[in-house]
C-alpha cells in the first residue's frame, strides 16, 4: 500500500478497513434471539435504494476499506441482491466482498453470488433437529437451509462459515454435532455468544447465556483445540481442531472484550452509519445522500464520523438492553 492511499483511523488509532452493509432489515425467519415474533419493517421510502448503497461501498472502498460484507435481515430476500453485489465487486481496491445469509434462498442464488463476485459465505445454523430449528428460527425449514448450504459447496464457494449461535438450554446440547457436521464437509465454524440487541419476549438473556469458554470446554470433551494464528483483526478468535482444517472460532462480545482490535463499521439499511455495534453514535448518510451530496461530501462525511466511534461496547446481561434496535436493524 502506498502511503497516498487513504486510511479511515478514529481517535484510537484504530483503522477502519472492514464494513458491514445492511441491505434490508427485512427476514423470511425470526430467530429468537435476534427478532420478535411480530416484527414492523421499515417503509420503503425509508430505506436506502440500491444505488445509495452502492455509492456508499463505493465511497468507503475510496477511502481505504478492502472488505465489504453484505447482511440484513436476510440479504438475499432484498430484490436484486446481486447486481448490486456485481456492481461493489467490480470497483479497484475491494480484496472481499462477503454475504452474511440465514441459507434459505441460497438453492436459488449461490451460482448467480459467485458469478457476481461474492467472496465468500456465511451461513447461520444453530440447529441440526428440524424441530428445534424451526422453534428457533420461528419459520425456517432445516431442510431448506442444509440444500442452500449443499448448493454454496456445490458452486465452489471457498471458506464457507457456519455460525451458529449457542443458547444454554436450547442447544447448547448440540455444540459437538455442529462441529462435526462442519468437519465432514470442510467448513469453518464460529460459536457466537447472544448479544442484547433489542428487547425480546423469547427468553431471559441472562439465563440462556451460554461462554465461548463453555462452548470450548464442552468441545475439549471430545476433541483437542489448537489456537490459530490466523487472526481476522476482529472479535472472532480462532482456534483448529487437531487433525482437521477447518477453523473453528468464538465470538465473545461478553466473556472477551475484543474492541480495541475492532476494525469496522455498519450502515443499516436506513443509511445509518453505526460506529460500534453495542453503542449509538451514529451519522446520517441517508441524509448526506439525499442532500444531493457531491462523492467528495459523502467521503468527507465518512471521514468525520471516525471521530464518533467509541472505544468499546458494555453489554449487560441482567439490566434492559441498553440497545434498543434488534441484531436484523443493525446489520449483524
Ligand atoms: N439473516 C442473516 C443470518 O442470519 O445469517 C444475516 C443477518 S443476522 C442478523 C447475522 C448474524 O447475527 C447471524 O449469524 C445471527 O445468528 C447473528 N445474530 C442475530 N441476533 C443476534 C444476537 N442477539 N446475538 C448474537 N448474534 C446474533
Ligand atoms: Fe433473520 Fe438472520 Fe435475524 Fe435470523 S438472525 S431473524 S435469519 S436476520
Amino acid at each position: 500500500m502506498t502511503n497516498s492511499t487513504p486510511h479511515l483511523i478514529d481517535r484510537f488509532g484504530r483503522r477502519v478497513d472492514y464494513v458491514r452493509l445492511s441491505v434490508t432489515d427485512r427476514c423470511d425467519f425470526r430467530c429468537v434471539y435476534c427478532m420478535a415474533e411480530d416484527m414492523e419493517f421499515l417503509p420503503r421510502k425509508e430505506i436506502l435504494s440500491l444505488e445509495e448503497i452502492g455509492r456508499i461501498a463505493q465511497a468507503f472502498i475510496r477511502l481505504g476499506v478492502s472488505k465489504i460484507r453484505l447482511t440484513g435481515g436476510e440479504p438475499l430476500v432484498r430484490k436484486n441482491v446481486v447486481a448490486l453485489a456485481s456492481a461493489i465487486s467490480a470497483t479497484p481496491g475491494l480484496s472481499e466482498l462477503n454475504i452474511t445469509s440465514n441459507g434459505s434462498q441460497l438453492r436459488k442464488q449461490a451460482s448467480a453470488l459467485r458469478k457476481a463476485g461474492v467472496t465468500r459465505l456465511n451461513i447461520s445454523l444453530d440447529s441440526l433437529q428440524p424441530e428445534r430449528f424451526t422453534s428457533i428460527t420461528r419459520t425456517g425449514k432445516l431442510d431448506q437451509v442444509l440444500d442452500g448450504i449443499n448448493a454454496a459447496r456445490e458452486v465452489g464457494f471457498d471458506r464457507i462459515k457456519i455460525n451458529a449461535v449457542i443458547l444454554n438450554g436450547r442447544n447448547e446440547d448440540e455444540v459437538l454435532d455442529l462441529l462435526q457436521f462442519c468437519m465432514e464437509r470442510n467448513l469453518d465454524i464460529s460459536y457466537i455468544e447472544e448479544m442484547p440487541l433489542g428487547l425480546i419476549d423469547d427468553h431471559d438473556r441472562a439465563v440462556t447465556y451460554c461462554s465461548s469458554d463453555e462452548v470450548r470446554r464442552i468441545i475439549g470433551q471430545r476433541y483437542q483445540l489448537l489456537n490459530s494464528a490466523v487472526s481476522s483483526a476482529g472479535p472472532s478468535d480462532y482456534y483448529h481442531v487437531h487433525g482437521s482444517p477447518i477453523r473453528v472460532g468464538f465470538i465473545s462480545p461478553h466473556s472477551h472484550n475484543f474492541c480495541h482490535l475492532c476494525n469496522r463499521v455498519r450502515v443499516t439499511v436506513e443509511g445509518r452509519l453505526l460506529l460500534c455495534l453495542g453503542n449509538e453514535h451514529s451519522m446520517d448518510l441517508r441524509a448526506v445522500l439525499r442532500s444531493g451530496a457531491s462523492d467528495d461530501e459523502l467521503e468527507q462525511a465518512i471521514i468525520s464520523a471516525m471521530d464518533l466511534k467509541p472505544e468499546r461496547h458494555h453489554f449487560n446481561l441482567h439490566d434492559e438492553p441498553q440497545i434498543v434496535r434488534f441484531m436484523n436493524m443493525t446489520g449483524g
